[in-house]
């Protein structure tokens, strides 16, 4: 099978719409067809307003508006044609088995001998979509259930069907793998498949017990919610965020496919609260309000709902004793006799025997179960994990001792973990003896090396690993990878190391986030001390520029934010690989300051000021002021590389655990040739462009779009980018603009306007525009 190069999807719904939008976020054009409504003047309208649609969505679906571009609507009677150079198809009509054939016939009439068809059914098996389909229908067809939004969820169920070739499957996964960034968990072809089959037990089963046992809707959430792992809006706000009115449907036509034996028809069950929120239209975050609502006529306060007399009421921070005492110890919270613990109990304990009948039977191993919650709901572990951090044997003891049958697979363990780490590798369970946890070709995780081997140096704030092929990885271990003098330094001693033992540098964490910037903890303990804040500025240009110099090559392996001196660190790389979801900016005037690691310097090269200047020198200066005095953050890889945070030569990794693989290949395939960047001389506008950038900075401030104090920074910002009064003729060597950004740093750090700043984002983790 060849390469995925041309998507059809049909069904230009919710799933099929998301779906066209991140073929086109892989770069990959994407046809997208839907039905023609009765009358239409225009025959694809559906498909075209759902492109619209998608276009203003927030989250965006399009990593660039360039994207967009890449998808072409149409209609299922006019526009087949645009199926027949397709490689893959999917359907993501209505979940009807009568409408899903009737669109398959035309599939099939038109698509080229050996394409792949897909279907992104939540519920109907694979056996039934291709009965009647014919045989090379049924050997190039998947099931492909994506998740929504299909941007960012990173879960893809793979369901293949008896007589799916294998290459086939091959191709689908390294495209959704490697092209989409998913990953992709086999399932087997049972009702739900893994996701929603576990994920709406446990739902059904939080909620329930909840009314059980009497918690209000904030309790539960507090309980079912970070302590056990789980995404802090806990069941009821995710209830909220799914929409109230699809719980029930999901739950009946699960109930309807699964046999009459499966626990799960024990949970569906009426529950007349949600029957009147349904019909009264309080559906959720969608509708009129949902267990919780935001009351704007109270000055946007936040009500939760009562879930004894159905009434909004102020929503109140929960009081829990056992969470604060079991300090994330789970097996004290499920051993505490208040009613929290036993809700926990409850809801854990029924979800995690649960999972355990659904090896053989969902999924054909317990690292599929764990992988599709952790992807598909965001779990931190997946039940099996959980299992473990239980104790199977505590766990099988206390089923046993209230009556309840356990799971075989639990007894099959005998009191073994189900995750071992063995000479320094992860190993699963399976089948009574422990085997190497797989993992797909080309991954590699910090947390394996980490496992297998010692750190090269390590120190409170930071370490360096080897990560194999003569590649060091510098990882910080700060909360948030907050950058400090401790990094700073470790940075450099990395630096020396790897230059002694290594041919490149990769700076790298497991982590969500690249960083979130300096420490402003840090920084706010020292405010009294101007000397000691104009050292570690100094220390860090010095380091960062040391880095950017070196003679082996430095590649920033980026994830999730890179902001404030993140995105500095980031800019004095000599390469980035990034992940697609990478959030980057220059956010300093956020909390009063400007960049003043070499920040403005480094976006002052990248945006042109070095280069020949053909359009002067005002072009780029004006570029990076917009940049940084808004602190434009990127919304994707794609998106930082067109503001100038990353080069057109960085590359982009839509998989997230491919991420460190990619950054080493790249660190590595510059080794041969590599040689430092020349230390930058700059042509800036001087005087007259200073005077432009504040006068930009007042209109916004007339306009009520800037405070006085954002004129003040601005002011010290546009000093800094426009040569800080020097001759235009002349040229500004770096040193002068880091001095410049030193300067203007910490006078700022004495306003006392900017320290209200400071300490309001430390309180909140908001920026305060005073
Ligand atoms: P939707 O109702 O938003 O969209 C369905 C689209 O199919 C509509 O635009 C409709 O006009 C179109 N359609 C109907 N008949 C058609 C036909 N004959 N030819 C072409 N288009 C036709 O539905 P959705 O939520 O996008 O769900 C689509 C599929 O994805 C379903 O199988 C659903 O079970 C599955 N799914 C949904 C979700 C979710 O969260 N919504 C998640 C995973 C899977």
């Amino acid at each position: 099978m060849s390469e995925i190069r041309k998507v059809g999807v049909i069904g230009a719904g919710v799933m099929g719409a998301g779906i066209a939008a991140h073929v086109a976020n892989a770069g990959t054009p994407a046809v997208l067809l839907d039905i023609v409504p009765a009358d239409a003047r225009d025959r694809s309208v559906i498909a075209k307003n759902a492109l619209a649609k998608l276009e203003k969505a927030r989250p965006a679906a399009f990593m660039t508006r360039s994207a967009a571009r890449l998808v072409t609507p149409g209609n299922i009677e006019d526009d087949l044609g645009l199926l027949t150079d397709c490689d893959w198809i999917v359907e993501a009509v209505i979940e009807r088995l009568d409408i899903k054939h009737a669109v398959y016939a035309k599939i099939d009439a038109h698509r080229k001998p050996g394409a792949i068809v897909s279907s992104n059914t939540s519920t109907i098996p694979v056996a039934m979509l291709t009965d009647g389909m014919g045989d090379a229908f049924a050997a190039d067809f998947v099931v492909t259930h994506f998740f929504n939004p299909p941007r960012y969820m990173p879960l893809m169920e793979l369901v293949t069907g008896p007589t799916t070739r294998p290459e086939v499957v091959e191709a689908i996964t390294a495209f959704c793998d490697r092209r989409l960034g998913k990953g992709v968990v086999r399932c087997n072809d049972r009702p739900g498949f893994i996701g929603n089959r576990l994920g709406v037990f446990w739902g059904l089963t939080a909620v329930g017990a909840a009314f059980d046992l009497g918690l209000t809707v904030e309790e539960a959430d507090a309980v079912m919610g970070s302590p056990v792992g789980i995404p802090k809006t806990g069941v009821f706000g995710m209830t909220d965020l799914v929409g109230l009115d699809l719980m029930p449907l999901v739950a009946k036509s699960l109930g309807d496919a699964l046999e009459e034996d499966d626990p799960f028809q024990r949970l569906v069950r009426p529950l007349p609260l949600m029957k009147r929120m349904i019909a009264e239209g309080y559906t959720g975050r969608k509708g009129k309000g949902g267990f919780y609502r935001i009351d704007r006529a109270a000055g946007r306060r936040k009500e939760a709902i009562d879930l004894a007399t159905g009434e909004y009421r102020p929503s109140v921070k929960p009081d829990i004793p056992v969470l604060m005492a079991a300090r994330g110890d789970l097996r004290a919270l499920l051993d505490d006799d208040s009613k929290f613990g036993r809700y926990a109990w409850r809801v854990l304990s029924d979800t995690l025997a649960y999972a355990a009948t659904l090896v053989g039977d969902a999924a054909e191993s317990v690292e599929a179960i764990d992988e599709a919650m952790r992807l598909g709901y965001n779990w931190r572990h997946g039940p099996f994990q959980l299992i473990d951090r239980i104790g199977v044997a505590a766990l099988v003891e206390r089923l046993q001792a209230e009556g309840r049958a356990a799971p075989a697979l639990l007894l099959e363990a005998d009191g073994r973990s189900f995750y071992r780490v063995e000479g320094g590798a992860r190993q699963v369970l399976r089948c009574g003896d422990y085997a190497a946890l797989p993992r797909p070709k080309d991954v590699l995780l910090l947390a394996d090396v980490k496992l297998a081997s010692k750190p090269v140096f390590t120190a409170e704030a930071a370490s360096l690993w080897d990560i194999g092929d003569g590649v060091a990885c510098f990882e910080i271990t700060t909360p948030m990878n907050a950058i400090d003098r401790d990094v700073l330094a470790s940075l450099d001693a990395s630096l020396d190391r790897t230059g002694r033992d290594f041919r490149a540098l990769v700076l790298y964490s497991d982590e969500p986030h690249f960083s979130v910037g300096a420490n402003l903890r840090g920084m706010a303990s020292a405010l009294d001390d101007p000397a000691a804040v104009g050292e570690v500025v100094a220390y860090g240009q010095h380091v960062l520029t040391r880095m950017r110099d070196t003679s082996f090559p430095v590649v920033a392996g980026v994830a999730g934010m890179a902001l404030g001196g993140g995105c500095e660190v980031v800019l004095h790389a000599n390469a980035a690989q990034a992940h697609a979801e990478c959030y980057m900016g220059l956010v300093e005037v956020g909390v009063g300051l400007v960049p003043a690691w070499g920040g403005c310097s480094e976006m002052l090269r990248r945006l042109g000021a070095a280069r020949g200047m053909p359009r002067g020198p005002m072009p780029a200066a004006m570029k990076a002021f917009e940049t940084i005095s808004t602190a434009k953050v990127s919304s994707s890889a794609a998106e930082a590389m067109e503001m100038g945070f990353l080069r057109p030569t960085d590359g982009v990794t839509m998989n997230r655990n491919r991420l460190l693989a990619d950054v080493k290949a790249k660190a590595l395939a510059l080794v041969a040739d590599f040689a430092p960047v020349e230390p930058a001389s700059y042509h800036l506008p001087g005087l007259s462009g200073e005077t432009l950038m504040v006068s930009a900075a007042e209109g916004m401030a007339r306009m009520g779009l800037a405070s006085a104090h954002d004129v003040t920074i601005c002011g010290k910002l546009a000093h800094i980018l426009s040569g800080g009064g020097a001759d235009p003729i002349e040229l500004s060597d770096e040193r002068r603009v880091m001095a410049l950004e030193k300067t203007a740093f910490v006078a700022l750090l004495q306003a006392p306007k900017t320290r209200e700043r400071i300490a309001h984002m430390i309180e909140t983790g908001k920026p305060l525009r005073n």
